[in-house]
């Protein structure tokens, strides 16, 4: 199988807007010996814009462009440092590909991106994306990573795309303020309800919320590339949805 797996700032770094190393090691040590079962394998990680942020020293997220297209620039060497050198322990080869809008959505270029990467997975290598934060602006921005996660899904022809969050998946209420909340298990299609569901609530660290994780879903959806959003914190969580056991909530057609 060809999978995507997306990570998002929250679960990739604490507070502080420093790297969380633990959890990006067990994240990936499972990709690795995902990798190692014979899967291919895509990370779209988030998290240039936080790291670059404490690695700056800087007292919050920057709001205005160029702060964050400086941070980015800093944060984005720290992640592939962080992710060659641990991928390298297990013997694994990354790739880092940037990307903005005009990057898919003219032909030509598109095709030049699924061309790259095919031959990256032929290779052996596993291909970590991000959107090019320095570079980007307004007209051209994917503006978070849950859409850019499943353009790249759908492009390159992905069995599954795994969004790794602070959250579960998609609850009937807001978890946060309804208690009894009920976790959906699976959402064949994004419907007027089910966008209702997705609320107001955006994480302090990153830039996505469930609104972006919805819309990821319908383009998967319509890709017919399966979409399952699951809880970040525990990386193992991996290896129960490849064993096809019942993690967060699965959009569209279950293959597993
Ligand atoms: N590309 C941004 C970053 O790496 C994050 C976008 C997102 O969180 O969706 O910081």
């Amino acid at each position: 199988m060809r999978i995507a797996v997306k990570v998002g700032t929250s679960t990739l770094a604490y507070d502080t807007y420093r790297i969380n190393l633990r959890r990006v090691e067990a994240l990936c040590r499972v990709l690795s010996d995902i990798k190692n079962r014979g899967h291919e394998v895509v990370l779209i990680s988030s998290g240039a814009i936080a790291m670059g942020s404490g690695k700056l020293h800087l007292a919050a997220r920057p709001t205005d462009m160029p702060t964050k297209q400086a941070a980015a620039a800093v944060g984005q060497c720290e992640l592939m440092y962080v992710y060659d050198d641990i991928f390298s322990r297990y013997n694994h080869t990354v790739g880092q590909v940037l990307l903005t809008g005009s990057d898919v959505n003219v032909d030509d270029r598109r095709r030049h991106f699924c061309d790259t990467m095919n031959r990256l997975f032929e290779l052996g290598v596993i291909p970590i994306i991000n959107e090019n934060d320095t570079i980007t602006t307004e007209e051209i921005r994917f503006g978070d990573n849950d859409t850019l996660a499943a353009i790249v899904a759908t492009n390159v022809h992905c069995d599954l795309l795994v969004i790794l969050s602070d959250i579960d998946g998609l609850y009937d209420a807001d978890p946060r303020c309804t208690p009894n909340a009920k976790l959906l298990s699976h959402v064949a299609e994004i419907t007027p309800e089910i966008e209702a569901l997705a609320g107001q609530h955006h994480s302090t660290l990153g830039t996505g919320g469930m609104e972006t994780k919805l819309k990821a879903a319908k383009l998967c959806i319509a890709a017919g590339v399966e979409m399952i959003i699951a809880n970040g914190s525990d990386p193992e969580n991996l290896y129960d949805i490849l064993d096809g056991k019942a993690v967060g909530t699965v959009f569209g057609e279950k293959k597993l």
